[in-house]
């Protein structure tokens, strides 16, 4: 792997290497464009423009950077990671964020989620929807929860079989503290927009017959940087956006930010 620039060239402040030296409004901008792209694809579906929510996704960047990003505007705060999403939680906890965590949880982990968490888009285990409830028993409080299905039948990617959602759903009345909203996808990651779109298109077939017995279950969390655009087209409610508005995002975090995995 060759990255354009080795570690050592690095600017001490991460933001100049990233953002240039004003970053607050390189998001204002990078925002307002990729908000331009969701209203026309919006419009392309003929869906009203605002029905759709933007996510921003920080994994990888550092706490420093989300407060520009605060700055410019941004609440919601989507995080892959728990570790690093506890600890920018920790460093930004003077901020009123609503974080959002997106990615693959281990149960040990449950406990530091419920904590902070305001919605958790990757549910994909019953094991994992009883420590959830369990925990969020222990504090009082409930989380909105979407349930991650594979769409790409990709044996990389986490989310129940498409198969098992029925009847997964049906269990998750066992969880009272869980609200479930809707279904989330990564969908394959290829060159031919066909072969996304058809994963985007099986998440909402699968939403509208759960929907059926479920009213609650309604929204869709899918879409990235790479597909969202397809991804509005073919119903997502929510896209989580990362590299448009972040800029690109190193192939291995950990060497420009100790302390972080690989990406
Ligand atoms: C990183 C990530 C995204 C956003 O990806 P970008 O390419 O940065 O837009 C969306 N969803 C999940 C689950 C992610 O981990």
């Amino acid at each position: 792997m060759s990255l354009a620039y080795s570690p050592s060239e690095l600017h001490p402040d991460a933001d100049i290497n990233r953002f240039g030296n004003n970053p607050a409004q390189r998001f204002a901008q990078n925002l307002a464009l990729v908000q331009t792209r969701i209203a026309e694809a919006c419009a392309r579906a003929g869906r009203a423009p605002g029905e759709v929510q933007l996510l921003p996704v920080t994994k990888t960047v550092p706490a420093a950077v989300l407060r520009h990003a605060f700055a410019a505007g941004i609440r919601d705060f989507g995080e892959n990671k728990l570790q690093e999403a506890r600890d920018k939680q920790a460093a930004l906890s003077d901020l009123p964020i609503r974080w959002n965590v997106i990615g693959h949880l281990q149960t040990n982990k449950v406990k530091y989620l419920v904590r902070f968490a305001s919605e958790f888009h990757a549910l994909d285990s019953l094991r994992l929807a009883a420590e959830l409830n369990r925990r969020l028993e222990a504090l009082g409080r409930d989380l909105s929860v979407f349930i991650q299905v594979n769409t790409s039948g990709e044996d990389s990617k986490y989310g129940l079989p498409p198969e098992a959602l029925p009847a997964f759903i049906e269990r998750l009345a066992d969880f009272p503290r869980l609200r479930p909203q809707g279904l989330m996808t990564l969908a394959i990651l290829s060159g031919d927009p066909l072969r996304v779109r058809r994963c985007f298109a099986l998440l909402r077939i699968l939403r509208d017959a759960a929907q059926l017995r479920h009213p609650g279950i309604t929204r869709l969390s899918m879409g990235m940087t790479s597909d969202f655009e397809i991804a509005i087209e073919e119903g997502a409610d929510v896209v989580r956006v990362g590299q448009a508005i972040f800029g690109p995002r190193p192939r291995s975090a950990g060497a420009f930010w100790p302390g972080l995995d690989d990406v």
